[in-house]
C-alpha cells in the first residue's frame, strides 16, 4: 500500500473530532463489520458500503492488503468527515510466519520469546495494513476438553500474567503510532476457560476466590501492561452474560483498574443475548450490552441499528455514546490513523525476513517438551544410515500452524520430514502415512523411527471441545505396529491440548510434545533430535492420565486428609492415582542440573515493606551423551510458595516467578529473584501480608516438587504467629 493523502481530521484532538460528530456518525465509530459486508463479491456491492460512505462503520475484520487500502479510501475521500477505519484482525500466533502456538509458546517459559514473536507477528501483519489484534487470550485453562486452552498460557495465573504482558509489550512497543505495532486486544474477559465440561460457548459458575485467585490476575495485568482494547467472552458467569455483565466490565474493569481503552465484544456476542434469554430484542440487546460497558459491537450490527433508539427512548444515554465513541477515537489518534489513515509497515529487508524466521525457530526449539524417555533413544547419533519418519502429520504442512493461524503461509513451512531429511542428509529417509503394515515395514528397515502422532491443527481452537481429548482414531494401533518392530522409536506428539494417552506413556519411546511448532517445525525438531540443543520446554499444564481426572492443576488445596497409600478415607480416586500423567513444569533434557545453597534474605515472612531476596546456585554436570554432551541445555526455576493464613484453607503451591538460565557444561551461576513487599498478596487469597503464619518457599524443577530431589531446595519462614 501506498502512502496517500492525511484523512482531512489531520492534527485535531480526538475531542475536537467528536465534537463535529453526528449521533450517527458516532454510533459508526462502535459498529464493526467483518469484511464481507464491504468487499464486493460474485453477487454485486453489498449494502454495508452505502454504510462506509456515509461513515457509519468504524472498523472491519478479516481484511487486509489492498482490500483494506480500497475500503480505508472510501470512508477517508467519500465519507463526509473522513474518519479512518481500523483494520483487525486475529493474530494469534503469526501472520504469514507462524509461531508455535501460545500453549506451545508458554512451555518455553521465556518472556523474551513471548514478546519477540508477537513483535514479529505485529510487524508483518502491519506490512498488511492491520492495526488491531485480537490477542493474547489471557483465559487461564485447566480443561484440556476445551479447545481453547492451545491459544493461551495454560493453567496458571502469574504464566498468563506474564505472557500477556510480554505479548503487548511486543505487538504494541512504546508507540502505537510506530507502523511496525498493532494494537493488543486482551480476551475474554473473564473465566473463558472455566466453561463448563470445557464445552465452548458454555456457562461457568466461578466464586469470588477463584476469580480474583485466578482468572481476573491475567487480565489485570494487561491492563497494566497498558493493552490497548479488550474483549468480553461468550460465556456466562452465574447467570450474567459477559457480555451483559456490568459488574465486572464496568465496575471492576473501568472503575476499579481503570482502564481506558476500547472494549470490543466477541462476534455477534450482542446479538446472542437473545439467544441467552438475557433480552428479547434487538433494542433490549443493543442497550443491555451498551451499558454494560461495550464499546464496539463486533459484527452483530444491533448498535448500528437500534442505539440511536435506544437514545432516543432513554434506555442510553448520550453521554455514554459520547464516551465510547471518544476511547474510539483516542484509539485511532494513538495508532496515528488521522496523519496516516492507509498505515502499513514498509516491507521487510531479508535480514528482517530472515530474523523473523530464526524467531520462528527458536520458539519452536524451546516449546519442544520431552515428556519420557525410558531408554535414553535421544539425541539421536549424527551418523544414521536409515530413519523412518511415519504418520499423515510427517509430510503436513499445514496442520505444523496449529489453531488459529490460517493465514499462515503454507508454502513456507517446513514439515518434519523437511527438517530430519536436513540435519541427516546422509541417511536414507523414508517417509510414510498412517498405514500400519506400511509404518511397520518402514520401522523395521530404518531401525530408527519418529512417529508423527497428535492431533491436526482443526481439532484444537475455537469451537474444537474434544470430549475425550486422547490420540486420535487409529493411531494407537499405528503406535504397537511401530513398537512391535523393536525399532528405537521417537514419538513426536503434535497437539493444541495435552492428550489423555496412558498407553502412549507406557510404551518404550521417548515422547517428545511438538504443539503446533509453526513455519520452522522441521528445523526445530531435528534441532533437538540430533541434540544440537537440549529440549528445554516445561509443561503450563498438569497432563491427566485420564479424562475423569480433569481438571487436573497443580494449585491445589490442601484437604482434611491427604492422601495416603491404602488409606481408603484419604484424598483421591479408587482407580487411578491422584498425581497427573505428569505434574506442571515437568519436561526432560539431556544435560543434568544439581542445585544447590538456597539463601533466602529473611528468616521471617516479609510484610508490607520489606523485600525478599531468593537466591540458589544452579551447576550443570560436565559431560552426558556423545550428541548432547555439549549443546545448549536451557534449565527452568519456579519459586513457589507454600502460606498459611488462619482461617482459610492452606493452598499448597502458589506459583511466585521463575525464570531461565543457558548453562555450558561444567557451568555454575547464582540465580536470584527479587520479591517486592506485596510478594505474597494475591487478591482473593491473602488479603495482607501480615496474616501470613507460616511460608515456606520451594524452587523446584516442577509442581512435584519431591519428583527431583537434585533440583527442589525448600526454606521455612515462620511468622509473627508463626509454628
Ligand atoms: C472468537 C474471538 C475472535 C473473534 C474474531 C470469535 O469467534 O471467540 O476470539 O477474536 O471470533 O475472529
Amino acid at each position: 500500500m501506498s502512502h496517500r493523502p492525511a484523512s482531512p481530521l489531520a492534527g485535531l484532538t480526538p475531542q475536537d473530532i467528536l465534537a463535529r460528530m453526528t449521533l450517527d456518525e458516532k454510533i459508526g465509530q462502535l459498529h464493526m463489520v467483518s469484511a464481507d459486508a464491504v468487499i464486493t463479491g460474485p453477487s454485486g456491492p453489498p449494502d454495508g458500503l452505502r454504510d462506509l460512505d456515509q461513515g457509519r462503520i468504524g472498523s472491519v475484520l478479516n481484511v487486509w492488503g489492498d482490500e483494506a487500502a480500497g475500503l480505508q479510501r472510501i470512508a477517508v475521500e467519500q465519507s463526509r468527515l473522513g474518519l479512518p477505519l481500523l483494520f483487525c484482525l486475529d493474530v494469534v500466533h503469526g501472520f504469514r510466519t507462524v509461531f508455535p502456538i501460545p500453549l506451545g509458546e508458554a512451555a518455553s517459559f521465556s518472556d523474551e520469546i513471548w514478546r519477540d514473536t508477537a513483535e514479529a507477528a505485529a510487524r508483518e501483519a502491519a506490512e498488511a495494513g492491520v492495526s488491531l489484534t485480537f490477542a493474547p487470550m489471557a483465559d487461564v485453562s485447566r480443561d484440556p476438553r476445551w479447545g481453547r486452552i492451545c491459544e493461551g498460557g495454560g493453567e496458571d495465573p502469574l504464566v498468563n500474567a506474564r505472557m500477556a504482558r510480554a505479548k503487548i509489550a511486543g505487538f504494541q512497543g512504546d508507540d502505537l503510532r510506530d507502523e511496525a505495532r498493532l494494537a493488543a486486544t486482551v480476551k475474554h474477559f473473564a473465566a473463558y476457560g472455566a466453561g463448563v465440561g470445557g464445552r465452548e460457548y458454555d456457562s461457568a459458575d466461578v466464586s469470588d476466590y477463584a476469580m480474583a485467585a485466578d482468572y481476573l490476575p491475567p487480565f489485570r495485568a494487561a491492563v497494566e501492561a497498558g493493552v490497548a482494547a479488550l474483549m468480553p467472552a461468550f460465556l456466562d458467569i452465574a447467570g450474567v452474560p459477559m457480555t451483559a455483565n456490568r459488574a465486572l466490565l464496568t465496575n471492576v474493569l473501568r472503575e476499579a483498574w481503570g482502564f481506558g481503552g476500547v472494549t470490543i465484544t466477541d462476534y455477534n456476542a450482542v446479538a446472542e443475548l437473545i439467544a441467552h434469554g438475557a433480552a428479547d430484542s434487538g433494542l433490549a440487546a443493543a442497550a443491555l450490552a451498551f451499558n454494560a460497558g461495550n464499546d464496539v459491537d463486533m459484527v452483530s450490527g444491533l448498535y448500528h441499528r437500534h442505539l440511536a433508539e435506544a437514545a432516543a427512548q432513554g434506555l442510553v444515554t448520550l453521554a455514554d455514546i459520547d464516551a465510547a465513541a471518544l476511547r474510539v477515537l483516542r484509539l485511532k489518534q494513538a495508532l496515528g490513523l488521522f496523519e496516516n489513515p492507509y498505515r502499513a509497515c514498509p516491507p521487510a529487508t531479508p535480514a528482517q525476513i530472515a530474523a523473523r524466521r530464526g524467531a520462528a525457530r527458536r520458539a519452536a526449539r524451546e516449546s519442544l517438551t520431552l515428556l519420557r524417555d525410558p531408554q535414553g533413544a535421544l539425541p539421536l547419533p549424527r551418523q544414521l544410515d536409515r530413519i523412518a519418519v511415519i504418520g499423515a502429520l510427517a509430510g503436513a504442512a499445514a496442520d505444523m500452524r496449529g489453531a488459529w493461524a490460517e493465514t499462515g503461509d503454507v508454502s513456507a513451512i517446513v514439515t518434519i520430514a523437511d527438517g530430519v531429511r536436513a540435519a541427516w542428509p546422509q541417511a536414507g529417509v523414508s517417509v510414510c502415512g498412517d498405514d500400519p503394515a506400511e509404518a511397520a515395514a518402514a520401522a523395521r528397515a530404518a531401525g530408527v523411527a519418529i512417529l508423527c502422532l497428535g492431533e491436526t491443527a482443526a481439532m484444537s481452537g475455537e469451537a474444537a471441545a474434544r470430549a475425550n481429548p486422547a490420540l486420535p482414531d487409529g493411531q494407537q494401533a499405528l503406535l504397537e505396529a511401530v513398537l512391535a518392530t523393536g525399532a528405537r522409536v521417537i514419538v513426536l506428539l503434535s497437539c493444541g491440548r495435552p492428550l489423555a494417552a496412558p498407553q502412549l506413556f507406557a510404551a518404550d519411546c521417548a515422547v517428545l510434545v511438538i504443539w503446533g511448532p509453526g513455519s520452522e517445525a522441521g528445523h526445530a525438531i531435528a534441532d533437538v533430535l540430533s541434540g544440537a540443543a537440549s529440549p528445554s520446554g516445561r509443561l503450563p499444564v498438569s497432563w491427566p492420565r485420564a479424562v475423569g481426572q480433569i481438571p487436573v492443576f497443580y494449585g491445589r488445596r490442601a484437604t482434611g486428609r491427604p492422601h495416603e497409600a491404602g488409606n481408603r478415607y484419604s484424598n483421591g480416586y479408587a482407580d487411578l492415582p491422584l498425581a497427573p500423567q505428569f505434574p506442571f513444569g515437568h519436561g526432560l533434557g539431556y544435560a543434568t542440573f544439581v542445585w544447590s545453597d538456597l539463601q533466602v534474605s529473611a528468616a521471617n515472612p516479609p510484610d508490607r515493606t520489606s523485600a525478599l531476596t531468593i537466591s540458589l546456585e544452579v551447576r550443570r554436570e560436565a559431560g552426558g551423551s556423545p550428541e548432547g554432551g555439549d549443546c545448549a541445555a536451557i534449565e527452568t526455576v519456579f519459586l513457589f510458595a507454600s502460606v498459611r493464613v488462619p482461617g482459610r484453607t492452606r493452598p499448597l503451591l502458589l506459583l511466585r516467578d521463575f525464570t531461565r538460565i543457558a548453562l555450558r557444561p561444567g557451568e555454575t551461576r547464582r540465580i536470584s529473584f527479587s520479591a517486592s513487599p506485596d510478594w505474597l498478596a494475591q487478591e482473593g487469597l491473602i488479603p495482607a501480608p501480615e496474616v501470613v503464619s507460616f511460608l515456606e518457599i520451594i524452587v523446584a524443577a516442577s509442581a512435584e516438587p519431591e519428583a527431583d530431589p537434585a533440583r527442589c531446595l525448600r526454606r521455612v519462614l515462620t511468622g509473627p504467629c508463626g509454628d
